[in-house]
Parts: C-alpha cells; structure tokens; sequence
C-alpha cells in the first residue's frame, strides 16, 4: 500500500481506503445489493484490510449507513484507535442539526472521528451549509472544541466542490468520480484552487457498475494519476478488499474514448463525462439521467429505472418544447441532449 498526503492536514492516508456502505446491516435504502455481514464478520473484514495497509475508513451516521459506523467504532478500538483514521457524515445543512450529529457519531463510534463531512451538499442545501451558522461554521466550532480535527464537505456536484476549494474553513473534500464518469476529476486536477484541500474520491466502481466490464486494476489503475488523496472502495467481504488492497497497482491513462469502446463491446453508452458543463434553466439534472442510462445497461436495472422514473416523462415533455436548449451550448462532447432524453423516456415505457 502507498500513501499520501492529504492536503494541508498532513495526514498520512492509504490511496485505497475502506468505504462502509457494503458492511452495513439494516433496511439502509443506500444501495439495493449489500452484504450484511455481522458485526464479527464486519470488524473481522476490516481487519484484513488493515493488515493489507489500509488506514482509512469512510462512514456515516446511522440514518445513511446503518450500523456501519458503530461497527467502525467496534473494529477501531479493537486495532488500536490511533492506528486509523475514521472520517464520518451526515446530511444535514443547518449548525444545530450538524453540532448534535458530530456528537452522536462519536458516542455511537465510542471515539471522536478525525474528519466530519456535511454530507451530500448539492446546489440546493449549499447556501444554508456554507452561511453562518450553517453546518460548516458549526463543524469548525467543534474542530476548535478539539471534538473532530478536520471539516469537510462531501459533494457530487463540482460546483460545491469548487465553493468548498475557495474557502478557507474547509479542509477536505469528498467527491466521485471513476474512468467513465471523470468530468469532475478533470475540472479539479485543472483548476489550482484544489491545491492544499484534502481530496478523497469515492464512486471509483460506479456503485459496482463498472466491474462488469473493467477489472478492479484497471479502475483503480486509472484513477490514480488524479490529484486526490485517497480512492474508496466499497468493501463487503475479504475478496473484495484483496482485490482492491493486495497489490500496488500502477497508475494507468485510459482516454475516455478507450473507455467508451470497452463498453460499447458491451452496449451503445453515452459518451457522458459528467462534467457538468450542462446547464438547464429548469434546473434538470442531465449528467444524472444519461448517467443511469449507462448504469441501467451496466446491470443495475431496478434502481436504475426506478430513478429515472421518477421525472423521465416531464424532462422529455419540456425539452421538446425546448427551443434554445442553453444544456447543449456548453457540452464538451457536444451531445445532443434532448435526443438522448428522448432516448431514454423510450427505454422506461
Ligand atoms: S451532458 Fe455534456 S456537459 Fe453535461 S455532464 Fe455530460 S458531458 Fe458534461
Ligand atoms: S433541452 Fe431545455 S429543458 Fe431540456 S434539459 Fe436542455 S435546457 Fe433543460
């Protein structure tokens, strides 16, 4: 295992580190295919991560991941709490809300995390999150009252990502990113305001997707030239964290149109980087539909369609109305948008 600096905070972290999600046990509507294993089983999985080189490890409160926290809490004091760093979250955007949560997830942990982020903060909770006394200034009050030692701000949305690189009260940064959906990757490794964050990437499977078509070498291997940190991996069994943490794998440069033509062996993807570069004055998310088109095909059927199900047949309705479609101006794949939606609204009937 090597390791990296993250950031200013000097931390010395893994470049693999161990995602939770796939420990938890518990109706926890975070992914449909989990693993539950029980807590022996979970602390025991952890361990052999450990062991491999990992020291880092990404939770949440209970809401979110179940008893995946409380299972950290358990593995790390029986590691040695000091050998680790634990970085927990919670989605909430108010200090109040934020302030009670940290001090929760410690008792539930039995330990103080090291980074807490706001988690999910998206274009609609980021002026609440970022204002005063909002959930960041809240989570610098406890990074003063010695509680947590760094703050963070996890995002899929680049435009938070940048506000959280612009300011000075944000230490880390969480976001997603892989080979495919590399749009945010390259907006951060381009943009010097990220130099001195802490960067920890997550997504880097596509939530398991890609390991349809791309071996775990070839997912890693690609990410690693990026500027981040640490990459998490989802880890549910021991299988799994071999095949993420037993070699040192080397960094690879996949272009994206190597990347497309692996999948287009498979089925037509959209050549979508998730850039988001699209804007739609209606504020419909496109990089988000034209992603779970490639996830549906990519075998993630039921959630996939559940998702676009939810607003697939207005956005087609309203695109078609659309005249100016201000969405396709600023797509660098120069994608034609409201053909892809009506593309998809035709694969949900
Ligand atoms: S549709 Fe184009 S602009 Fe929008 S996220 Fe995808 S590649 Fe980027
Ligand atoms: S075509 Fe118009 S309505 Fe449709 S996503 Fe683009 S900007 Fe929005």
């Amino acid at each position: 295992m090597r390791y990296r600096t993250l950031g200013n905070t000097g931390l010395q972290v893994s470049e693999i580190g161990f995602g939770t999600i796939p420990i938890l046990s518990g109706n926890v509507p975070v992914l449909p295919d989990y693993y539950s294993p029980d807590l022996p089983e979970a602390v025991d999985i952890m361990m052999h991560a450990f062991k491999m080189g990992c020291n880092f490890y990404d939770t949440a409160i209970p809401e979110e991941y179940g008893d995946a926290e409380y299972k950290l809490g358990v593995f790390a004091e029986k590691v040695g709490r000091e050998r680790i760093i634990i970085s927990d979250k919670a989605r909430f955007a108010d200090g109040n809300d934020i302030f009670r949560e940290v001090l929760r997830s410690a008792e539930t942990l039995g330990t103080n995390p090291d980074i807490y982020f706001v988690h999910q903060v998206d274009e609609k909770n980021q002026d609440e999150t970022f204002s005063r006394y909002g959930a960041l200034d809240a989570l610098c009050d406890l990074k003063k009252a010695g509680v947590i030692r760094y703050t963070g701000i996890a995002t899929h949305y680049y435009s938070v990502a940048a506000r959280a690189a612009a300011d000075s009260r944000v230490d880390v940064i969480q976001t997603s990113g892989n080979i495919l959906e590399r749009g945010i990757m390259d907006r951060i490794a381009e943009n010097d305001l990220f130099r001195g964050k802490g960067l920890i990437l997550n997504k880097v499977y596509a939530a398991g997707c890609l390991l349809s078509v791309f071996q775990p070498s070839e997912l890693i291997g690609g990410i690693l030239h990026y500027p981040f940190s640490c990459a998490l991996i989802g880890i549910g069994t021991k299988e799994q964290a071999d095949a993420a943490m037993q070699t040192e794998f080397q960094p690879q440069t996949f272009s994206f149109a190597e990347v497309t033509s692996r999948l287009a062996e498979h089925f037509q993807p959209i050549p979508c980087t998730r850039c988001q570069h699209c804007t739609c004055p209606r504020g419909y998310e496109v990089h988000i539909l034209l992603r779970q088109y490639n996830y549906y095909h990519l075998g993630k059927h039921y959630w996939a369609m559940k998702k676009l199900r939810l607003n697939i047949a207005e956005v087609f309705e309203q695109c078609r109305r659309c005249t100016e479609r201000p969405c396709m101006h600023g797509c660098p794949q120069n994608l034609r948008i409201p053909e892809l939606i009506g593309m998809i609204y035709e694969m949900t009937r």
